[in-house]
C-alpha cells in the first residue's frame, strides 16, 4: 500500500471519514462505511457529476432502476457467462489469487510455483474460472428458480429502460441516460483501502447515437470526463489516459479509454474512469434475449436502428480516494514547533466549508460566534468549536479540509467585525461578520 494511503486510512478513521464495516467483530472482507465527514465528501461529489451530467444538460435525463433485476438481463450481457476471472488456490494456506498475479512465481499448477502468501512451492492448483456477481434468492424458496443476482454494474438498468426514457420524454438521438447506484462484484483481491471493494458505487451515463457517429462522440466524452476531473482539483501531472489495445479490449467494446490517477506507491497510474464505445452490443442482445424490439424510430426520416452506445463510468469511491491522495499534505509552519497536515480539498467538495469558533470561551464571544454558526448553517456545514488553543482548533480544521475558519475576538462586540482565514495561504482578513455567507459562498464558487 503507498504510503499516503497508510496515513490516509487512519486519519479517514480517526476524523469520521471512513471506518472498516462490522469493525467490532473483525471487519468484513473490504467493505467499508463512509462516516459523517466522509459521507459530506462523497454526496459532493456525486452532486457534482449530477450536476454537469443531467442538469446542467439539455441532452442527458436521469434513471434509478433497480438493484435486482431478471436474471436474463444477466445472460443477455454476457456476465453470467462471462463474468469471470482465472483464480488459483494455494492448497497450504486456502488464498485465492487472480492467475494473473503478478507476485506469483511460476506456472500455477506446476511444482515450481509458490504461494506469494505462504511462500509454499507446488501448492497452488491450475486456474479455473470463478464468476465474481453475487448470487440471492428472491422470494421465501432458496431454490434455483429464484436466483436473482446483485448486479455488477449500473448500465444494464439504463439499456432495459433505454425505450421508457426516450419515450416518455420525447427524446432524439443523440442523447444519454445517466444513473448513480451501488454495484456488487465478488473481486478476488479487493484492497488498496477503498480502491477495490466488493460493494462499491458507479456514476454511469450512457450515451445513445446513431452509428457511424459513435467514434465522433467517444472522443468528445473521453476529453469532457478528463475535463471534468481536473475541475475537481486533481492534478494535472497525476492524470493520464490508457488507451486500451483492440486486444484488451472487453467482448463489447469497440474502442475503450480509461482516466488513470497516480495513487503513488506501489499502486502507481490506476484506471478511476472508462469511457467504453459499446457500440449496439448490448441493446441487440437484450433485444434477441427478451424478444422485444428495442429500436429507436427516426420519424424525421422514417427508419428504424439500434443506437450504438458510448459509456462513461466512473466510481465515485476510487475517485474519492484520488481526491483524498491529491489533497493530503504534511507542512512544517513558519515559526511554529509542530507541522500541520492539510487536506487540501477543492472548497465546493470540502466537507465543513467553515470552522467558527470564539477566540477565548468569555466576554460574550461564544455567544456571537454561535449566532454566526447557526446563521452559516442554513447555507453550508458549519463546524462550531470553543474548546482548546485557537492553533489547535485551526489545525482541526486543516485536517479535515475546512476551507475557511472564522474566529470572533475582542474586537468583534466593537465594530461587528471577525476574521476569516484561509485554510491554505492562512492568511486572515477582517470581514464584517454580517457578510460572511455572501464573502465565504463567493470564494467556493471561485474555488
Ligand atoms: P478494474 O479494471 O479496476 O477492475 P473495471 O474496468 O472493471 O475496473 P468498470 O467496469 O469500467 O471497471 O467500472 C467503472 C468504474 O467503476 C471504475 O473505473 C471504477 O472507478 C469503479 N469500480 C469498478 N470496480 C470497482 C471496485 N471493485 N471497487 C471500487 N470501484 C470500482
Amino acid at each position: 500500500m503507498p504510503d499516503v494511503l497508510e496515513s490516509l486510512v487512519s486519519l479517514c478513521k480517526r476524523r469520521g471519514f471512513i471506518f472498516q464495516s462490522s469493525e467490532i467483530y473483525g471487519g468484513v472482507g473490504s467493505v467499508w462505511d463512509y462516516g459523517p465527514l466522509g459521507i459530506e465528501l462523497k454526496r459532493n461529489l456525486q452532486d457534482r457529476w449530477w450536476k454537469s451530467m443531467v442538469r446542467a444538460r439539455d441532452d442527458i435525463e436521469g434513471l434509478d432502476s433497480g438493484i435486482l433485476m431478471h436474471p436474463r438481463v444477466w445472460e443477455a450481457s454476457g456476465h453470467v457467462g462471462g463474468f469471470v476471472d482465472p483464480l488459483v488456490d494455494c492448497k497450504n494456506c486456502k488464498r485465492r489469487f487472480r492467475a494473473d498475479e503478478p507476485t506469483i512465481k511460476g506456472t500455477p499448477g506446476a511444482p515450481d510455483a509458490q504461494c506469494p502468501s505462504c511462500g509454499m512451492k507446488g501448492t497452488l492448483s491450475e486456474p479455473r474460472q470463478f464468476n465474481m456477481m453475487f448470487k440471492t434468492f428472491m422470494g421465501p424458496v432458496e431454490e434455483t428458480a429464484a436466483v436473482v443476482y446483485l448486479r455488477p454494474e449500473t448500465a444494464q438498468g439504463t439499456y432495459v429502460n433505454f425505450l421508457n426514457v426516450q419515450q416518455s420524454m420525447r427524446k432524439k438521438i443523440p442523447f444519454g441516460i445517466a444513473q448513480i447506484g451501488k454495484a456488487f462484484r465478488n473481486e478476488i483481491t479487493p484492497g488498496n483501502f477503498i480502491f477495490r471493494t466488493r460493494e462499491f458505487e458507479q456514476m454511469e451515463m450512457q450515451f445513445f447515437v446513431e452509428p457511424g457517429t459513435d467514434m465522433q462522440w467517444f472522443d468528445y466524452w473521453r476529453e469532457e470526463r478528463m475535463l471534468w476531473h481536473r475541475g475537481l482539483g486533481l492534478r494535472e501531472d497525476r492524470l493520464r489516459f490508457y488507451d486500451q489495445r483492440k486486444d484488451e479490449l472487453a467482448h463489447y467494446a469497440r474502442a475503450a479509454s480509461d482516466i488513470q490517477f497516480d495513487f503513488g506507491g506501489s499502486l502507481g497510474f490506476a484506471e478511476i474512469e472508462g469511457v467504453h464505445n459499446r457500440g449496439d452490443f448490448d441493446l441487440a442482445r437484450h433485444q434477441e434475449f427478451s424478444g422485444k424490439k428495442l429500436e429507436y424510430f427516426d420519424q424525421p426520416n422514417n427508419r428504424r436502428f439500434l443506437p450504438f452506445v458510448v459509456e462513461t463510468a466512473v466510481g465515485p469511491n476510487r475517485t474519492l480516494l484520488a481526491l483524498l491522495v491529491s489533497a493530503y499534505r504534511e507542512e512544517i509552519v513558519e515559526g511554529e514547533a509542530e507541522g500541520r497536515t492539510v487536506l487540501g480539498f477543492h472548497p465546493a467538495l470540502a466537507p465543513v466549508k467553515a470552522g467558527v469558533f470564539p477566540l477565548v470561551k468569555k466576554d460574550g464571544m461564544p455567544e456571537m460566534a454561535e449566532k454566526i454558526a447557526a446563521d452559516l448553517r442554513k447555507q453550508f456545514p458549519v463546524f462550531y468549536d470553543e474548546s482548546g488553543a485557537i492553533g489547535r482548533r485551526y489545525r482541526r480544521q486543516d485536517e479535515i479540509g475546512t476551507p475557511y475558519c472564522v474566529t470572533v475576538d475582542g474586537q468583534s462586540s466593537v465594530d461587528g467585525t471577525v476574521t476569516i482565514r484561509d485554510r491554505d495561504t492562512l492568511a486572515q482578513e477582517r470581514v464584517a461578520a454580517e457578510r460572511l455567507g455572501e464573502v465565504i459562498a463567493a470564494r467556493i464558487a471561485a474555488g
